[in-house]
């Protein structure tokens, strides 16, 4: 065993450790652990009946153990005495092939059979609520371009800055906050890194935000579309591949920066995008925020055609400086591993294949889209997407279908819980069942 966590314990005064998993809709999950047992834990894996949580599993199945990954281990820099982990899980001498940490770590096993890494960045966006959710917290944010709004900002200081402090304690490398294009909304950003290091903060990230917001007497969100009018929660990820030292997305000579290994992994991720949107758009909710109408700010800021671009945030991709580029498909609904999973399995079947993605276009695609009557849209709700992947033969091969199927059927399940008492109308307003399920997401 590399490192002992006991030891770790010792040494950092820790007392508890979280051992944590996310499921396949994105909750996270823990047991509570003292650390005269963390010994145990670390060799055994911490139990849990799997059907209890949103993995494809019955009451009968045998116990499932997490087991924690050493190296996610994070301090909680406002409970010091509390370690957290991120674990895998494993079922009879097994990894459990339909978990989403496990998932990514197999894509991730594929590129480094071609000696290549997937770093990014995310940028979660969350909105500041009232705890009974009906209205933002701050009744003074109410400018129709909130944008970057001073004010806004400096009035939640004490709360971003002790999240802030807490990415600067872990050594993430945060680099700015600020007020973002919504009422309420708010964006923090730090460094990129390894994409299994990216989903891990991610996760963290997702329940630092939630805890603190609480501590300060707030309710945080990630949900994609809280408010009808309003701009939704994206969560944009920045993506480039690494050899041992140099990016390989990288090319000077190119116009936009990016190499041709580049352009292919891109293309893959366009040719895919309709299904992948059951992994990046995983909510009924989440459909609020793509195709939708300009909000109050002018612009959803979401994209609604499956297109790419210069640096242009109209599109579904941009490509903001050379050597690498931003997907803004996802929203904060999107579980932190699958999004990485799914990025890493669409763009290597693009290297794989060779996959041409077409010209960039350089419109303002939300006035100018009726000129492209031929570019593929993005999926009009949960269901429509969830059609497109039970179709999609390269992620059934890059997951097992198996998994996809598991996949299918619990978001099936949740859909017709859906539909016993509601109808998804865009024009209409949100449902309680979506802020009931996806206002914790
Ligand atoms: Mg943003």
């Amino acid at each position: 065993m590399s490192k002992s966590l006991e030891k770790i314990a010792k040494a950092k005064k820790i007392k508890y450790f979280l051992i944590s998993f996310v499921d396949l809709f994105g909750v996270l999950r823990s047991k509570l652990v003292p650390t005269q047992a963390i010994g145990e834990m670390q060799k055994n894996g911490a139990g849990f009946a799997g059907f209890a949580t949103w993995l494809d599993m019955t009451p009968a199945d045998s116990d499932m153990f997490a087991i924690p990954d050493p190296d996610s281990l994070i301090q909680i820099p406002w409970n010091k005495e509390v370690g957290w982990l991120a674990s895998d899980l494993w079922m009879n001498g097994k990894p459990v092939k339909a978990s989403p940490r496990v998932m990514l770590k197999d894509q991730i096993k594929k590129l480094s059979k071609r000696n290549l890494v997937m770093k990014s960045g995310v940028e979660c966006e969350y909105f500041l609520i009232s705890p009974d959710a009906t209205d933002i917290a701050d009744t003074r944010d109410i400018q129709p371009k909130p944008c970057y709004d001073q004010s806004a900002l400096m009035r939640r200081y004490d709360l971003i800055k002790e999240i802030c402090d807490s990415m600067l304690t872990l050594g993430w490398g945060p680099y700015q906050n600020d007020h973002e294009d919504a009422n309420g909304q708010f964006e923090m950003n730090w460094n990129y890194d390894n994409c299994l290091i990216t989903a891990d903060r991610h996760t963290f990230f997702k329940f630092m935000v939630k805890n603190l917001a609480e501590k300060h007497g707030l309710r945080a969100t990630f949900m994609p579309k809280p408010f009808e009018n309003l701009t939704g929660n994206g969560c944009h990820a920045h993506v480039s591949l690494w050899g041992s030292k140099n990016n390989k997305f990288l090319d000077n000579g190119d116009r936009f920066g990016l190499s041709k290994m580049a352009y292919h992994f891109l293309g893959g991720v366009l040719k895919n995008a309709e299904s992948l949107a059951a992994f990046f758009n995983p909510t009924i909710n989440s459909y609020r925020r793509i195709n939708a109408p300009p909000t109050k700010s002018g612009a959803s800021w979401s994209p609604s055609s499956i297109s790419y671009s210069g640096n242009n945030r109209t599109h579904m991709i941009r490509i903001p400086d050379p050597g690498r580029f931003e997907l803004r498909l996802m929203d904060g609904s999107a579980n932190p591993y699958l999004l990485q999973a799914g990025i890493i399995a669409s763009g290597l079947y693009g290297i794989e294949n060779k996959v041409d993605p077409g010209q960039p276009l350089q419109c303002n695609m939300y006035t100018d889209y009726k000129n492209y009557p031929d570019l593929n849209k993005l999926p009009d709700d949960l269901e429509d997407a969830l059609e497109k992947l039970s179709d999609n033969k390269l992620l059934k091969e890059a997951f097992g279908e198996d998994v996809i199927n598991s996949y299918l059927k619990l978001k099936k399940q949740e859909i017709d819980e859906f539909n016993k008492d509601e109808v998804f109308d865009k024009r209409k307003d949100i449902t309680e069942w979506e802020r009931k399920n996806t206002l914790d997401c």
